[in-house]
């Protein structure tokens, strides 16, 4: 069997103890399907900065350019100022302009919500996210909104390959063109453009706003949701609420020549270091990450023990209702194996 070389970023916060957690699971399912992982860890952001100088340092680039594959925990970005966000900045790097998020029920987690299952596509590498930003006098503040055909071809087309290749039936493009007619507008014509390849698939717009109201109504009506930078970030936020919360929900940052597996939730500094985080978004997120590497076998295995996991609800973390913590949490998905 091929050994897995993958870039590790534990990242700060709750990162380290979800990724301990997801290493663990990873390792002990690799223990009964042979498979075989090696782990380049890596630090980024302030403790990276007070090491090394560097935020990002040089040989963090350098592993992802070589394995093409990493599994990164939350980083802190600080607020209005100091350096700019490590996500984005790694998301540009490596032109990951497709952000996959797959939103669904875990068995057995009671929520107002059952039954959701859909899948979100952000556009990952532009939008208000560019950075471009200046203060035009002491007053006023201007951000830059930046939108291509480039951009918003590759990820409308990222969402109905997936659709046609995942069977799902409906692509909604999220916007705001009433109001942003040119940038917003270009979006929505290159889904549009996109959509007439695709004729098997319904495409249909909606307004975000809108959209955070019927997502809360009738999230059911949703299959594949696609959609710019900034509403992907906040529509995220939005439907893990659907389905027990930012604990759940796992992401892929993907590109042509690379893949960056996280979360979709931040470092969540009110919680770290007390062994409370729950790490099933970032071990759904090696999911994926398995997936991608061909690795079914031992996905498969992870799977059902986390959800037999969540199906006896007797081990759950603080966040889904239950009261135990990281690392139990992690030992159950091993023993259920
Ligand atoms: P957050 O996602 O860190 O936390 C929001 C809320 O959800 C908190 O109450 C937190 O305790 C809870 N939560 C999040 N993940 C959880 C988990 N795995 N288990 C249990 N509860 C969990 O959002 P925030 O507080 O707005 O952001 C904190 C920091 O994270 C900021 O600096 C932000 O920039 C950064 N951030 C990083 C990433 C990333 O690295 N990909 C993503 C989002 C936010
Ligand atoms: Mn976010």
């Amino acid at each position: 069997a091929t050994t897995h070389k993958v870039t590790l970023i534990p990242g700060d916060g709750i990162g380290p103890e979800v990724t301990a957690a997801t290493v663990s699971i990873i390792e002990a399912a690799a223990k009964t399907t042979g498979a075989s992982f090696e782990w380049h860890r890596y630090d980024a952001g302030a403790d990276a900065f007070a090491k090394t100088g560097e935020y990002i340092p040089k040989e963090l680039y350098a592993s992802i350019e070589e394995n093409k594959v990493a599994l990164k925990g939350p980083v802190t970005t600080p607020i209005g100022g100091g350096f700019s966000s490590i996500n984005v900045t790694l998301r540009k790097k490596f032109d990951l302009y497709s952000n996959f998020r797959p939103v669904k029920n875990l068995p057995g987690l009671e929520t107002k919500f059952p039954g959701i299952d859909m899948v979100i596509f952000r556009e990952n590498t532009e939008d208000l996210y560019a950075g471009l930003e200046v203060m035009i006098n002491p007053d006023i503040a201007q951000s830059l909104k930046i939108i291509t055909r480039k951009g918003s071809t590759r990820i409308a087309r990222s969402a109905f390959e997936f659709a046609k290749k995942s069977g799902r039936k409906k692509v909604h493009a999220i916007h705001k063109a009433n109001i942003m007619k040119l940038s917003d507008g270009l979006f929505l014509k290159c889904c549009k453009e996109v959509a007439a390849e695709y004729p098997e698939i319904t495409y249909a717009e909606h307004i975000v706003d809108n959209t955070c109201m019927q997502l809360v109504m009738n999230p059911w009506q949703y299959d594949v949701i696609l959609t710019e930078n900034l509403y992907g970030d906040i529509l995220s936020d939005l439907c893990s609420g659907l389905i027990g919360g930012l604990g759940l929900v796992p992401g892929a940052n993907l590109g042509v020549n690379c893949a960056i597996f996280e979360a979709v939730h931040g470092s969540a500094p009110d919680i770290a270091g007390q062994d409370k985080a729950n790490p099933t978004a970032l071990l759904q997120s090696a999911l994926l990450m398995l997936r991608h590497l061909d690795e079914d076998a031992t996905a498969d295995i992870i799977q059902k023990a986390l959800e037999a996991v969540y199906a006896e609800g007797k081990t759950l973390t603080r966040d889904v209702g239950g009261t135990s913590g990281t690392k139990a949490f992690a030992d159950a998905v091993i023993a259920a194996m």
